[in-house]
């Protein structure tokens, strides 16, 4: 092992979060755990993810009894969560690996990555960690490392595959699930994005952006696209008791499956005066509210538009959906942008 592996490793069993998916001292490492916390991990924060981790294990300690919950229940979950499809996926792959695997993850990246949700990244991950693959994952933060340690100055993402081969050569035959976790360790408190901690860092005597001084000027990036910008409806449509309409979103596409107050097609255009009522779960005289709601999504922004009106109980019982009041919502799986804009529509509708 290269003396720089050494100090790494020596720097993680010192140094290294103490995380609740994570094999302590003598303890196995639990390949469920890996992967949920893995999947959970993606584009969410460790400090978002931990109550959730700890919930999901006590509810469904194995993958047989996740697979076994409901979608419902799993949705309701993750709440909070966001990126939905996670949730979804993490129910199929679970269902995967109950009724093909016997209830076992497949120990190789190769493997890993022909199951529901799990990409190239996540499929490394778990195979280094949970299975002592001798690979090493590369996500942002390990990207981050890889290219200052090695000065690489092609702009992000066009110097992605110069990274890629760094961490080829890069990960050790000994312990690379370890090695795996200390990089992101690292990367979250050492080497971070703007003040990375070079005093503090192991890798400080070999690596290249430290010596010539540009450590914080890496990776470098190409300036950001513009983000395409969606247009919706919401209809807030309200029975005379209170209660408001809510629908589940089709299974497939953005939020699929989760429960929101329905809306217009989500388009590239807004939707024109004439056209208001056009996707209405009812015809009734539509309020313009003031508020709007911009919302963002990974490839893209959402404005939305919302639009209040009643119905009678009668005719209420004639429409597709549930309805809920308002201290019942925390029931439904309700993803975060439908929770705005109820919030801010009430906040119209009802001021006091
Ligand atoms: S020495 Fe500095 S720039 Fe280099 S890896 Fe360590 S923290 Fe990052």
């Amino acid at each position: 092992m290269k003396e720089y592996h050494k100090a790494l490793l020596i720097w993680y069993d010192n140094q290294g979060r103490n995380l609740p998916w994570r094999a302590k001292g003598e303890q196995t490492v639990n390949p469920y755990h890996v992967w949920l916390s893995e999947i959970m991990l993606q584009q969410t924060t460790v400090v978002t993810v931990i109550p959730y981790f700890l919930s999901f294990i006590q509810r469904w300690p194995t993958f047989q009894q996740l697979a076994e919950a409901s979608l419902d229940d799993i949705l309701h979950a993750w709440q909070g969560l966001g990126y939905y499809a996670r949730a979804r996926n993490l129910h199929l792959c679970a269902k995967k690996i109950t009724n093909d695997y016997k209830g076992k993850l497949p120990t190789s990246s190769d493997e890993l990555i022909k199951l529901p949700g799990i990409g190239p990244y996540t499929a490394r991950a778990i195979a280094a960690i949970a299975f002592n693959e001798h690979v090493l994952p590369v996500d942002g933060n390990i990207a981050r490392i890889l290219s200052r340690l090695y000065a690489i100055s092609i702009p992000l993402p066009d110097g992605m595959p110069e990274i890629q081969n760094a961490a080829s050569a890069f990960a050790p035959q000994t312990r690379p699930g370890d090695f795996a976790q200390a990089m992101m360790d690292l990367g979250a408190t050492v080497c971070t994005p703007r003040a990375p901690l070079c005093e503090k860092c192991p890798f400080k005597p070999t690596c290249k952006a430290h010596a010539l001084g540009i450590a914080a000027e890496l990776p470098l990036k190409n300036k950001k696209l513009v983000r395409p910008q969606k247009y919706t409806i919401a209809y807030i449509l309200k029975r005379e008791d209170g209660a408001i309409l809510l629908r589940k979103r089709p299974e497939k596409g953005l939020l699929g499956g989760m429960m929101g107050v329905p809306t217009s097609e989500w388009q590239l255009e807004k939707v024109e005066s004439n056209n208001i009522g056009k996707d209405a779960p009812f015809t009734t005289h539509w309020k313009s509210l003031e508020g709007r709601i911009n919302h963002s999504f990974t490839h893209f922004d959402l404005e939305v538009e919302s639009y209040y009106g009643s119905i009678c109980s009668k005719k209420a019982e004639t429409l597709d959906g549930v309805w809920v009041f308002l201290h019942q919502l925390s029931h439904y799986a309700l993803p975060k942008l439908f929770k705005k804009i109820i919030e801010t529509s009430f906040k119209e509708i009802e001021p006091h």
